[in-house]
């Protein structure tokens, strides 16, 4: 084995490899969620004193809107129809959350699925509760929304398929990675809400469990999402503690990052995600964690040896090829259409010497993207492994 072959074969590995970069721009989200909740006892009910609070960072609200509530006696008045509709023209967006965000079978809060009995609704039941909440927010607030948030995070297959076919392209749910929970429709998670009944006892310590792990998500993610809960926002909450949280946070991000951070609602977020050459790198990061790929096994190996890897959502075609100490091609496979979940790669050469090999998996997901990984291994045909010396290198 001459040092310039493993040389070679790095570099083919390296450049095949995909990189990502240390100064992103980072994507900061705030998301308000139930408006109106039905855990009603404060006033005022105005979403414009949260508003102003962000505002002054220049953040965004993404005010998530159960629709079923603007047409119920507490909203007889207007007003938080009027607010919601200026709360969009000054660039904030209004996302639907459900219908009425009540199960219709067991009276709980979720909607979409029935975690108490088990029991799914159909594609007819939740498409009519999405398009009717739908029409109440075009009909009361004037906008079609395209970002959805599943009240209590429940929601199924079903729905998924629902909320594609009635235009929405964004959903926002815990339980998942940034990722595509179906072709076209994009999960933006929420981190923990750190304001739920939050006391003047808890105030600092929530507040630095919050930086610290917006911190940690950012940099593993390049974006995090806050979540409220109203009616915690509103000014009568324990007199307007939640307003002076938010706004002491938003002043401490800002000095901690700059102008890297981006505050921008939902779809926006999810724009430049999918969409915005400058945040290539954020989206190089959700293909790394949406693909691994693990030494093979055993390695060294004489005979046969297994290559595992994980897919963390769909992919139309998956393809491996190794190389020898030279850089030359040896074999190629391909793999074909691959569910999201756990593979693994029998690899069983015949007729090559004993030495550095290198394979190079490339996943092509369904919306496009394209992710490379590799590894190097070891065959050793002598019966005994000497000194039991391991040959690979990871990177
Ligand atoms: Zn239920
Ligand atoms: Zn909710």
């Amino acid at each position: 084995m001459r040092k310039t072959h493993l040389i070679v074969l790095w570099l083919i590995l390296l450049f095949a490899a995909t990189c990502s970069f240390a100064q992103d721009t980072l994507l900061f989200v705030i998301r308000v969620d139930d408006i109106l909740s039905r855990n009603i006892s404060l006033q005022p009910r105005s979403i414009t004193p949260f508003q102003q609070t962000v505002e002054a960072v220049g953040a965004k609200v993404s005010w998530s809107v159960i629709p079923h509530r603007l047409q119920e006696a507490e909203n007889n008045d207007g007003q938080l129809r009027a607010e919601l509709a200026a709360t969009v023209q000054q660039g904030h967006e209004v996302a639907q959350h459900g219908y009425m965000h009540i199960c219709t079978l067991c009276g709980q809060y979720h909607e979409f699925y029935c975690t108490t009995y088990q029991q799914a609704f159909t594609y007819e039941q939740q498409s009519a509760w999405i398009s009717t909440g739908r029409q109440i927010l075009q009909d009361s607030v004037g906008i079609t929304p395209i970002s959805f948030v599943p009240p209590s995070h429940v929601a199924d297959r079903t729905t998924y398929n629902a909320l594609v076919d009635q235009g929405f392209n964004l959903i926002s749910t815990s339980g998942y990675n940034l990722s595509e929970l179906r072709e076209g429709l994009f999960n933006i998670p929420p981190g923990r809400d750190y304001t739920w009944e939050l006391t003047s006892e808890q105030y600092n310590a929530r507040k630095q469990e919050a930086l610290a792990e917006i911190e940690s998500v950012l940099s593993e993610q390049g974006i995090y999402t806050l979540l409220f809960h109203d009616p915690f926002i509103r000014q009568g909450y324990e007199n307007g503690l939640v307003l002076q949280w938010t706004a002491e946070l938003l002043d401490s991000l800002v000095s901690i990052y700059g102008t890297r951070l981006k505050f921008v609602t939902l779809s926006q977020a999810r724009d430049m995600l999918l969409n915005n050459s400058t945040q290539l790198a954020h989206r190089q990061k959700l293909i790394l964690k949406s693909f691994e790929l693990s030494q093979n096994f055993p390695n060294p190996f004489n005979g046969q040896t297994r290559i595992h890897y994980y897919l963390g959502q769909a992919a139309r075609n998956v393809s491996v090829r190794f190389f020898d100490a030279n850089g030359r091609l040896i074999e190629a496979i391909n793999l074909g259409q691959h569910l999201a979940g756990n593979y693994w790669l029998p690899w069983n050469p015949v007729n090559l010497a004993s030495g550095f090999y290198g394979y190079i998996f490339e996943v092509r997901f369904n919306d496009g993207r394209v992710a490379r990984k590799s590894k190097f291994c070891t065959i050793l045909k002598q019966s005994v492994y000497e000194k039991n010396i391991v040959y690979s290198v990871n990177f």
